[in-house]
C-alpha cells in the first residue's frame, strides 16, 4: 500500500509552484497525497522566510506536530524551502520535531532523503544550484481549482536588495529553458485550465541563452501559443521592465492588464539604502510608460514601512507616491530584519516600533481609499471575467476575476465555473466588484 504525505504551503507563489513539484516526485514514489495529517506517514511544511512572522507561524506549526508525532512515532517531519535554507542544521537542532530539512534547489533527492531518514538519519541537504530549474518535472497540480495555473520561468534572484533574504534562500538567478515552459503551458491547455500565471522573482530579468530569448518574447510566444488561454505574470521589477513587455501585454488579448511592480518606497533617498537600482522618478517614468500604452491596466504594488534611516520625510514622499500612482491595490509591510542580509549586518534598524506601526498604517489608511476609489472608477462598466467557483458567503453567488485582477462576484449558474462571462459591474466594496451577468455565451 502506498505512503500518505500532507504538505504544508506558506509565502509566495512561488512556493505553492515547488510544492506541486515536491507533490509530483512523491507520487512518483509511491507516495499519495492527503489533505489529513492525521492520515500522513510524512508531513511536509514548504516555509518562507521573508519576514519574521512567517517563520513564527512555521515554529507554531511545527509544535503542533509535535503532539502528531507523540501518537505515531513513525511519522517523519520535513521542512522545504526558504526557512530551511535559511536556518539550515540550527532548524533541525531547535526543533527536535524536524527530521529532514531540505532548501528550494535540493528536492529532486527526496526519495533518497527519505530512505536515509528512515535508517535514522537526521538529514540536512541545503546546497543551492546555479543551473537547477526542474525543466523535466511535471508539477502534481493539487492545489488549484483546475482554472488558473502557475508555471515558473526563472528561479533566484540576483538583485540583493539590502533589505531582501530572497537571494540567501532561493540562490541566484537562472531562466528555464524556453521549451520546457512552452511543453507545461501546453500541458495546462490541454488538461482544461483557462489561465496561467507566469512566475518568477523578477520574470523582466528572464533571459535564455544570453540574450536570445527576453520576457518579452518568451510573454508573446506563451501567449500565441495558447490564444484561448488568459495569460498572467509576477512580478515585475521597475528598474528592468521594458516598454518591449509593456506592447506585448497590450498587444496579445489574451496577455492580462494588470501589472504588480514593487516600489517598496517613494523616497530616492530610501531606495539608495535600500539598492533598489531606481529612483523615484525613474519608478514614476514606468507608470507614465505603462498608462500610456495600456490605458486599462490596473497597477499593484508593495511597500515596506519603517526601514532603516527611513525619515518623516521619507515616510510622506511614499504617501505623495501611492497619490500620484493611485494604486488600485498593494501588500504592505513593516520593515523585519532578516538575518544575514546587508541590512542586518550594516543598517542600524532605527525607526522606533511605534513609528514603524503607525507609519504602516497610515500607509494601509491610504491604500484602502484608493482601492475604494479605484472601484468606484468601474462602476457601470463591463467587464470579461473569468468564473472560478461559488462565492464563499452566498451559494448562489459566483466570483472570479477580470482582466485587472480584481475579484467580481455576480448571481450565476454554477456551470458557468471555468468558462468566461460578461458582467456589468452594479456596486462595489472597497475589496471586491460586485455585478449582474450581461452575457454568459462567449
Ligand atoms: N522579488 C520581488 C521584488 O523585489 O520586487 C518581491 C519579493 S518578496 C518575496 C515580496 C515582498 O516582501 C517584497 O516586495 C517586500 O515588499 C517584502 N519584503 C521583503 N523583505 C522584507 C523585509 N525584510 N521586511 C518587510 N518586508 C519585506
Amino acid at each position: 500500500m502506498n505512503k500518505k504525505f500532507y504538505i504544508e504551503t506558506y509565502g509566495c507563489q512561488m512556493n505553492v509552484a515547488d510544492s506541486e513539484l515536491v507533490a509530483n516526485i512523491l507520487r512518483n514514489n509511491n507516495f499519495e497525497l492527503t489533505n489529513d495529517h492525521k492520515q500522513a506517514d510524512l508531513v511536509l511544511i514548504n516555509t518562507c522566510a521573508v519576514r519574521d512572522k512567517a517563520e513564527q507561524r512555521v515554529i507554531g506549526r511545527l509544535g503542533f506536530f509535535k503532539s502528531a508525532k507523540r501518537n505515531n512515532p513513525n511519522l517523519k517531519i520535513g521542512v522545504l524551502g526558504c526557512m530551511a535554507q535559511r536556518m539550515k542544521q540550527k532548524l533541525a537542532d531547535e526543533q527536535h520535531v524536524v527530521d529532514f530539512v531540505m532548501g528550494p534547489d535540493t528536492y529532486k533527492r527526496l526519495p533518497e532523503v527519505l530512505e536515509n531518514v528512515n535508517n535514522g538519519t537526521r538529514e540536512i541537504d541545503v546546497v543551492l544550484s546555479k543551473k537547477e530549474t526542474y525543466d523535466d518535472l511535471k508539477p502534481y497540480r493539487y492545489n488549484d481549482n483546475k482554472i488558473s495555473g502557475f508555471v515558473s520561468i526563472s528561479r533566484g534572484c540576483d538583485n540583493m536588495c539590502t533589505f531582501c533574504i530572497v537571494p540567501f534562500t532561493r540562490g541566484r538567478e537562472r531562466s528555464r529553458n524556453p521549451e520546457s515552459i512552452l511543453n507545461e503551458v501546453i500541458d495546462l491547455r490541454n488538461d482544461g485550465y483557462k489561465e496561467l500565471t507566469l512566475l518568477g522573482q523578477n520574470v523582466d530579468k528572464y533571459n535564455w541563452n544570453k540574450g536570445e530569448l527576453k520576457f518579452a518574447g518568451l510573454l508573446e510566444m506563451v501567449a500565441k501559443e495558447v490564444p484561448d488561454m488568459r495569460v498572467r505574470f509576477a512580478t515585475s521589477y521597475p528598474q528592468d521592465m521594458t516598454d518591449e513587455v509593456l506592447y506585448a501585454i497590450k498587444n496579445y488579448d489574451n496577455i492580462c492588464k494588470y501589472i504588480h511592480l514593487p516600489v517598496q518606497s517613494g523616497s530616492t533617498r530610501m531606495l539608495g539604502i535600500m539598492k533598489r537600482g531606481y529612483t523615484r522618478e525613474w519608478y514614476l517614468n514606468r507608470i507614465e510608460a505603462i498608462r500610456r500604452i495600456i490605458p486599462n491596466c490596473a497597477i499593484s504594488t508593495d511597500i515596506i514601512a519603517g526601514f532603516c534611516g527611513e525619515t518623516e520625510e521619507d515616510h510622506l514622499q511614499t504617501l505623495d507616491l501611492m497619490q500620484t500612482v493611485q494604486y488600485d491595490y498593494a501588500y504592505m509591510f513593516k520593515y523585519s530584519v532578516r538575518p544575514n542580509t546587508y541590512a542586518a549586518r550594516r543598517l542600524p534598524d532605527d525607526v522606533p516600533e511605534d513609528d514603524k506601526s503607525r507609519r504602516l498604517s497610515e500607509i494601509i489608511e491610504l491604500q484602502n481609499k484608493l482601492s475604494l476609489e479605484s472601484n468606484k472608477r468601474d462602476m457601470n462598466k463591463v467587464f470579461e471575467v473569468l468564473v472560478e467557483g461559488t462565492s464563499k458567503r452566498d451559494e448562489n453567488r459566483l466570483y472570479g476575476r477580470n482582466s485587472q485582477n480584481k475579484v467580481v462576484i455576480f448571481e450565476g449558474d454554477k456551470s458557468l465555473i471555468g468558462s468566461l462571462v460578461d458582467v456589468k459591474v452594479e456596486s462595489h466594496t472597497q475589496a471586491t466588484l460586485l455585478g449582474k451577468l450581461v452575457n454568459s455565451d462567449k
